[in-house]
């Protein structure tokens, strides 16, 4: 994870963690809250190096300090996580032992304790105490994914700390720094703004399937050589499975046909299935902009009914009939 992306990410956290810094009002203990993958432990390593860095722009990311932390080797920096889903006592305990030996250096001293949740009751007493009593020159940054889990006495000694989801810009960046290709990226990516959710997808043993299917069904739609509805039964049964397989199966159906909208007001910028244009092209050649529109929104609509009961291999055929329609 490269540091420079911080900013990017999390605009809002970086700008108040600055003006803490600047105006010199830093609260003792910070809890960094958000879900999986906004970068609330990276933020957590960068705001030390705010605090640390000796350089003028702070942080400089490049000097032995900035380094250190990077590397999770600078001993003003100790990082307390879960072990085996549980955070002890002596954990606590040691990060005391720790700060008050002379290895430490000398300016700010940082402990950063991920996933604060799993603290138990006897880790959550030595900790409170110490919450309780600062230390000059001592931040806590506790990180979490789940708030609603702690005890309400470790929110109040802190200060909350909100993360956002991440911009599409980003999590198609993640996919891709993990291995996923472009095309695939920037789709997973206009389907969620949750890093895991995209993770999640992106691994979907499924999704694959799921993704040819949509791009099948349009290019019949476009070629017009075979009627959709036998093809369709011949090869959903993959989205039947579960609920969340059907959403995805029907998110791709809309962004394509977002896709095929934009083609046709000629706003090719924006187009997600970049290569699928001969498709989206010949379609959006054959209709006209209102009846695309219209479609789409039969498509959201029964989006929106997917969780309740509905026949959905009706609603599926009478939507995939309806596209087909000359
Ligand atoms: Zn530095």
């Amino acid at each position: 994870m490269a540091f420079d992306k911080i900013r990017s990410s999390q605009p809002m956290v970086v700008q108040l963690l600055e003006n803490s810094v600047k105006k010199d009002r830093l609260s003792h203990a910070y809890l960094f809250e958000g879900e999986m993958g906004t970068k609330k432990f990276e933020t957590a390593l960068y705001f030390a190096q705010m605090l640390l860095c000796t350089n003028e722009k702070k942080p400089c990311l490049t000097c032995h300090n900035c380094r250190r932390i990077a590397s999770q080797t600078h001993p003003n920096v100790y990082i307390i996580e879960p072990n085996k889903g549980i955070i002890k006592k002596q954990q606590i305990t040691d990060l005391q032992t720790e700060f008050s030996k002379t290895g430490v250096e000398k300016g700010p001293k940082i402990y950063i304790i991920k996933e604060i949740e799993c603290v138990n009751v006897n880790a959550a007493n030595s900790l409170l105490k110490f919450l309780e009593e600062p230390t000059p020159n001592t931040y806590a940054i506790l990180t979490t994914t789940n708030i609603n889990k702690l005890l309400p006495t470790i929110i109040s000694r802190s200060q909350v700390v909100q993360f956002s989801s991440l911009s599409k810009v980003i999590i198609q960046e993640e996919l891709e720094e993990m291995g996923y290709p472009v095309q695939t990226a920037l789709i997973i990516a206009n389907v969620t703004s949750s890093v895991s959710e995209a993770i999640d997808i992106a691994n979907n043993e499924f999704f694959m399937s799921i993704l040819d299917l949509v791009k099948e069904l349009n290019n019949i739609i476009a070629s017009q050589d075979e009627s959709i509805i036998i093809y369709f039964g011949e090869n959903s049964s993959i989205i039947y499975q579960d609920n969340s397989l059907s959403q995805l199966f029907l998110s791709l159906l809309i962004i394509y046909q977002k896709d095929i909208i934009n083609y046709k007001i000629n706003d090719q910028k924006h187009i997600v299935f970049t290569d699928e244009i001969e498709s989206i092209e010949s379609i959006a050649s054959n209709k006209t902009k209102n009846r695309l529109i219209e479609e789409l929104e039969s498509m959201l609509s029964l989006k929106a009914k997917l969780n309740s009961y509905i026949n959905e291999r009706l609603a599926y055929d009478n939507l995939l009939l309806s596209l087909e329609r000359r």
